[in-house]
């Protein structure tokens, strides 16, 4: 028989299967009916099907239209493409959403942090528009470029290219307002360097004031990224939605996690009109890989969200409830935290805190 809600699991590799398996026991406690249909993407799949990201797991996510997965190790200037990034272009995954806020009885510089990072996920320098140094498409591009306007490029210069249109931020910047109006979020922050890149960033600042001029009650400001940058790490209560293009989306949700303390809290979202897949912002942690310490919580709380995004409402309340009630009794912990325990204990403690 199938269950209520089919939703594809991509383990991942590192830390990816064992903060999976915490995040899928707590799921089910919280909900019955969850079918979930297993599959795989990065090295694991490599190893077994041929393909970083096989044509069955990408199937998979078209039926189920809701997946799961945990983290995947991207080998760093190997030239091997993130599956990550491929898993977000191919299902058009737009937009990424990363609440970070302050967590109960996990002590940080400010208290009360509330504010959620949404992030164009398919644009920018991370469309993978590159060009090695010394490969002739790079002295081809050169040359054009000369020809074109002038531009000298060093010989010995690697390239990429950031390309942001106005239809992808449109659709972001629409999905940015339909969130705040749907989570009750009064102030949209657009971050940018359009003073630096006009044609880039400033078409995503233009494209974004443009929905400004519609009435509402959810407010509109712009900051330079670097300003921004400054005033989050010194008054992060100030902010509430932050609406980033791709690379500085991916920087400061990072700094975000950093605020409320750490990578091992923090979930997140990807979500396109047709498709959503829920991942933490954590990677693989090559380093405690293995050793049943990694946190689960962020990973849980992306289930959470998930769980909203099903409908699931209560139970998606009950889990972040659940979390919190851990975190504030403080004696169930992973390392990262300051405590003892493993994954296990952390996931095992949370679906005990659930209502019967
Ligand atoms: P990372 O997030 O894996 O680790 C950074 C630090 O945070 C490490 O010290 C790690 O131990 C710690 N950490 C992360 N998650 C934790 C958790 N749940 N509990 C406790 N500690 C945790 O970042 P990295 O080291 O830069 O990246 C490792 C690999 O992960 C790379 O190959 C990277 O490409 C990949 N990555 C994947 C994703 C994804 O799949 N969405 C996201 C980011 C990075």
């Amino acid at each position: 028989m199938g269950g209520r809600h089919r939703v594809t699991l991509i383990p991942g590799d590192g830390i990816g299967p064992e903060v999976s398996a915490a995040a899928r026991l707590v799921l089910n406690a919280a909900v019955s009916g969850i079918e979930w249909i297993e599959r795989e993407a990065g090295a694991i799949a490599l190893a077994e099907h041929g393909e970083l990201l096989p044509e069955n797991t990408l199937e998979s996510i078209r039926t189920s239209r809701v997946a799961i997965k945990g983290p995947i190790t991207t080998p760093v200037g190997s030239g091997f493409r993130s599956i990550n990034v491929a898993l977000r272009q191919e299902l058009d995954l737009f937009a990424a959403v990363r609440p970070a806020r302050s967590l109960p009885g996990v002590p940080t510089r400010h208290g009360a942090v509330d504010l959620v990072v949404i992030r164009e996920n398919t644009e920018d320098l991370y469309r993978g528009v590159e060009f090695a140094a010394g490969s002739p498409q790079a002295g081809a591009l050169r040359e054009e470029l000369r020809r074109l306007a002038g531009f000298e490029i060093r010989p010995d210069a690697g390239v990429t290219v950031k390309p942001i249109s106005v239809a992808g931020t449109r659709r972001i910047v629409r999905f940015a307002f339909e969130h705040a109006k749907a989570n009750r979020r009064r102030r949209i922050t657009v971050g940018h360097k359009a003073s630096i890149m006009p044609t880039s960033d400033g078409l995503f600042l233009r494209t974004a004031r443009e929905r400004t001029s519609e009435p509402g009650d959810v407010s509109f400001e712009d900051m330079q990224i670097d300003h921004l940058t400054a005033h989050l790490v010194r008054e992060p209560r100030r902010f509430d939605v932050l609406l980033l293009p791709n690379l500085y989306g991916d920087i400061l949700s990072d700094l975000c996690a950093g605020l409320v303390g750490g990578l091992g809290l923090i979930p997140g979202a990807n979500i396109g009109w047709e498709y959503a897949v829920f991942e933490p912002v954590h990677g693989s942690a090559p380093d405690i890989a293995g050793r049943g310490v990694a946190n689960p919580i962020a990973m849980i709380l992306s289930g959470a969200m998930m769980l909203r995004h099903l409908g699931e409402l209560d139970g998606a309340s009950a889990v972040e409830r659940a979390v919190d009630a851990v975190l504030d009794a403080g004696d169930v912990r992973t390392p990262d935290l300051g405590g003892s325990s493993s994954t296990m204990d952390v996931a095992g403690a949370i679906a005990a805190a659930l209502p019967r």
